[in-house]
């Protein structure tokens, strides 16, 4: 089905009650995982990548693995820029085929963080790319920044109207509504009242940040409240890990590459299943690329 962007299909989710599930690349096993996982369940996908990786793989590799990707399957297939601070970032990504990206000014005053994202929404706008923005303070770790669990700071319900107000195109919005990146050391505490609150008030489908570890009726609660797209990093990565290991654990003396690779793909995949059975999104590839009869 190739590439689609986000926006449109996260709207799709939005009205019909189901979460997109949008994972964090490592590599190109990994982006197969995530593209074939979704693939099995005929569901819609986002691959995500955070500037890190990018920094890693550079800008062309990662969109031609995953446009190749996306073509060779029947599914809609989203490719994401994760966390972004750096607008140089943003534009080699709209030049190097990106369908979406994100910018996030959440650490800049108000102000600021606004008019930098209008600036790039206008940018987005006029590539045809999708945007997501950010407001409030997402809590753990992204890339380099670290905001404490406690300290992570609700978005504010008035700010979030004042925020989306000359954006009517966001592809999806992400206040911070009480979720953190990384492993949960306490029970996350979410605003289900904020986030109910800013879906009754702004026409735009919600990011759910920090999607790792929250339990089946969290990720109900949030996806009815009208998150359409779920983010999952850190178990992904923990999988990415785990997955190569767990095949020395079981053949200490294997000394053939692949057996490992195909260990990590399989337990990666496993979890892109899951989740998205977790979020519903099963069977809905059709519905969510507006192509379903
Ligand atoms: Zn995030």
């Amino acid at each position: 089905m190739a590439f689609v962007s986000m926006g449109p299909m996260l709207k799709r989710a939005q009205a019909d009650g189901y979460g997109i599930a949008a994972f964090n690349m490592i590599d190109y096993n990994s982006a197969r995982s995530i593209v074939e996982g979704a693939a099995d369940m005929n569901a819609p996908i986002i691959v995500q990548v955070s500037v890190k990786t990018i920094r890693h793989w550079g800008f062309k590799p990662i969109a031609t693995w995953v446009r190749m990707m996306a073509e060779d399957t029947d599914v809609p297939v989203a490719l994401h820029l994760d966390h972004c601070t750096d607008e140089d970032v943003i534009k080699r990504c709209i030049d190097a085929g990106w369908t979406s990206v994100m910018f996030d000014g959440s650490s800049l005053p108000f102000a600021e963080n606004r008019e930098r994202s209008e600036a790039i929404y206008r940018l987005t706008e006029s590539a045809g790319v999708g945007l997501e923005a950010e407001i409030g303070a997402i809590g753990g770790v992204e890339d380099d920044k670290f905001v404490a669990e406690d300290s992570a700071i609700l978005a504010d319900y008035d700010e979030c109207l004042e925020f989306v107000k000359n954006m009517p195109n966001l592809a999806v919005f992400a206040p911070a509504i009480g979720t953190a990146h990384g492993v949960y050391k306490g029970q996350p505490k979410i605003a289900y009242a904020l986030l109910e609150k800013i879906t009754a008030a702004v026409a735009i489908p919600i990011a759910l940040h920090g999607g790792t570890g929250l339990s089946q009726e969290q990720f109900d609660r949030c996806i009815a409240a009208g998150c359409a797209k779920v983010n999952i990093s850190t178990m992904h990565k923990l999988r990415f890990i785990k997955g190569f290991i767990g095949v020395r654990q079981e053949k200490p003396k294997l000394e053939e590459p692949l057996p490992f690779i195909i260990g990590q793909y399989d337990a990666m995949k496993k979890d892109v299943c899951d989740m998205i059975t977790a979020f519903g999104s099963q069977g809905k590839a059709a519905h969510a690329a507006g192509t379903a009869g």
